[in-house]
């Protein structure tokens, strides 16, 4: 890096590409300060939402402050050149879990995975980061009440959150249009199989939905 640019990252703590943001920038030595928006209590979180969206009006994460940089999304290439970091010692998005880590996880994952692929939906063969967000949802399960959306910003209300609630409704057009879901969960057979670009998926959720701030 050739000079130090502060570096902040709102994210959500279940969210995976915040999750491989801050494991890209911890696997290159860079020094950065996060908020995780959903842990924060109610009032700090509203004020916190509205610096967010001066940044970014979508309200999606992680939002990455480099400098006077903005950048939406774990976006590995922006981020380099923001930092200037050599293309060595690139990290992975690879998650940590191993299959054999958690019985219940490995259950959860054969259940859906026999009942989504039957319906065309296949989970990202990256096993790790798939593990790590079917543990994610069964966090949000016990913290929400159902399996709100890991990726993004729930408000403990199943109404408003309906629309991402897993598989969120915006499952189906992301799945179609770039071969996998928001969150890189849930992709289609030729995205797997390399056949089908792995495009940056943009927050579709309406702006109104991604408050979150009560
Ligand atoms: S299907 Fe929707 S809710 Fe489920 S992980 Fe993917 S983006 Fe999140």
């Amino acid at each position: 890096m050739s000079e130090e640019k502060k570096i902040r990252m709102f994210t959500i703590s279940t969210c995976s590409h915040c999750k491989a943001a801050k494991r890209f920038l911890r696997e290159h030595g860079v020094e950065f300060e996060f908020t995780d928006v959903d842990l924060l209590p109610r009032d700090e979180k509203r004020n916190i939402l509205k610096e967010v969206e001066k940044y970014n009006p979508r309200r999606s994460y992680p939002t990455i402050l480099i400098g006077d940089t903005v950048i939406v999304g774990f976006k590995e290439e922006r981020i380099k050149a923001a930092l200037e970091l050599d293309k060595t010692g690139a990290a992975t998005a690879a998650g940590e879990a191993s299959e054999q880590e958690d019985a219940d996880i490995t259950r959860f994952y054969e259940a859906l995975k026999k009942a989504q692929e039957a319906k065309g939906y296949f989970f990202n063969k990256d096993k790790g980061r798939t593990f790590e967000l079917l543990k994610a949802l069964l966090v949000n399960k016990e913290r929400y009440g159902y399996m709100a959306c890991p990726c993004r910003l729930a408000v403990k209300d199943r109404e408003r959150d309906k629309d991402i609630i897993c598989p969120c409704v915006y499952r189906e057009p992301d799945v179609a249009e770039f071969g996998s879901c928001y969150c890189n969960l849930y992709v289609s057979k030729e995205w797997n199989e390399n056949a089908a670009p792995h495009a940056y998926v943009p927050e579709r959720r309406p702006p109104e939905k991604t408050r979150g701030d009560t």
